[in-house]
């Protein structure tokens, strides 16, 4: 959900252009896919954006994360954008984590799904807004996230898509574990939510999220961890793989859906950058957020809401994570 902005690492090394990582990760895995994105692009996406776009842009801008939902988020949604988390029991399938690896490429994986959000956030205003020591600062536990003009919220998204991604990645042989499954009041907070991806030694985390931006501001984003060194985050370990990772996860993710990559954040490379996120700066495994489209964009919610757009989300974060983790 909510932004913060644009948040580039200064200046890239030359082997990451603008442009390259998703290019590069498109031409490996789905030249296809981006010539077809290329040919809707030009014929049915260059008419929906307004000003609000541009308004959220530069509101979202600030350092905070407050700023960014002001502009099309209604009250529901907390200002700021903290969005990991961390902890809980819950986490799993049905089977769970508790479920025994399979057979599949990825026996002996385990991989941590962060399902962004919490139905019960509403409720409890007081507990996701106490702050949490994220190295950097201090930031609210969790926030309620966004939802569609309609009301479809994105912690209801983010558990069906998560739901759906668990049934894949188990299929693959993966153990796989959750950090929420709507089996807890609210929560957890995004320290939390990091380290249960640590303690549990994952391979890699996914947190999934839907943004909450202006309408004409469209399509998806990977979130990758900066280069962190303060206090109890060291994200130095892991930014070369949480990279790699979410990469291929945009890869992945623009073949299944189409796309577009974000026309508002990541220069159309459909990755960003952020040092401000509590569940990326504590992880010490690979891992990365994904917003999955913009909410309060009519196209992207007509997506959103659609469970057969949804499971190709899940298709495609999945096979981002299968090409990461095979290698
Ligand atoms: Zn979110």
């Amino acid at each position: 959900m909510s932004y913060v902005g644009p948040d580039f690492e200064p200046p890239r090394p030359p082997r990451h252009p603008l442009r390259g990582p998703l290019t590069v990760a498109v031409a490996a895995l789905v030249p296809g896919a981006l010539v077809g994105w290329l040919v809707w692009q030009a014929v049915g996406d260059s008419d929906d954006g307004d000003g609000s776009a541009a308004a959220r842009t530069s509101a979202s801008a600030g350092a905070s994360a407050s700023a960014s939902a002001s502009a099309s988020a209604p009250s529901s949604e907390l200002p700021g954008p903290s969005e990991d988390g961390k902890e809980q029991s819950g986490g799993g399938d049905e089977s769970g984590a508790s479920a025994p690896a399979g057979s599949g490429p990825l026996k002996g994986k385990v991989v941590v799904i962060d399902p962004g959000h919490n139905p019960g956030n509403f409720r409890h205003p007081s507990d996701i807004n106490r702050k949490v020591n994220i190295g950097t600062n201090w930031k609210e536990c969790d926030t309620t996230g966004t939802s569609t003009n309609a009301g479809y919220t994105e912690a209801e998204f983010t558990l069906d898509v998560s739901h759906r991604l668990r049934a894949i990645l188990k299929k693959e042989g993966a153990t796989v574990k959750f950090t929420q499954d709507g089996d807890r009041a609210w929560g957890p907070c995004v320290d939390e939510r990091a380290e249960i991806g640590n303690k549990a030694g994952a391979d890699a985390v996914v947190s999934i999220h839907a943004d909450g931006s202006a309408a004409g501001n469209r399509g998806f984003h990977v979130i990758l961890p900066g280069s962190v060194h303060s206090g109890a985050a060291d994200t130095r370990p892991i930014v070369a793989s949480s990279r790699a990772l979410g990469e291929r996860i945009a890869g992945g993710f623009l073949r299944t859906t189409g796309g577009p990559p974000s026309n508002y954040i990541g220069d159309g490379t459909g990755l960003d950058v952020r040092k401000d996120l509590g569940g990326l700066n504590l992880s010490t495994v690979p891992k990365v957020f994904i917003e999955c489209g913009n909410m309060r964009d009519t196209k992207d919610s007509a997506q959103l809401t659609s469970g057969t757009w949804r499971q190709k989300a899940a298709e495609g974060i999945s096979e981002g994570i299968v090409s990461f983790l095979r290698g």
